[in-house]
């Protein structure tokens, strides 16, 4: 599963870990977030997201 990151602030969504905080278990792939997800650093929705390469 791929890394996602808030092009805002820097914070990295990763499956493996989830959202504990939001009630997003890990293994939660970024697709599968709810729409209303937003980063838990800045706040802003998922289509401020990218996908993180490396
Ligand atoms: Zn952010």
């Amino acid at each position: 599963m791929k890394k996602y990151r808030c092009t805002v602030c820097e914070w990295i969504y990763d499956p493996a870990i989830g959202d504990p905080d939001a009630g997003i278990a890990p293994g939660t792939p970024f697709e599968s977030l709810p729409d209303d997800w937003s980063c838990p650093l800045c706040g802003v929705g998922k289509d401020m997201f990218e996908e993180e390469t490396e």
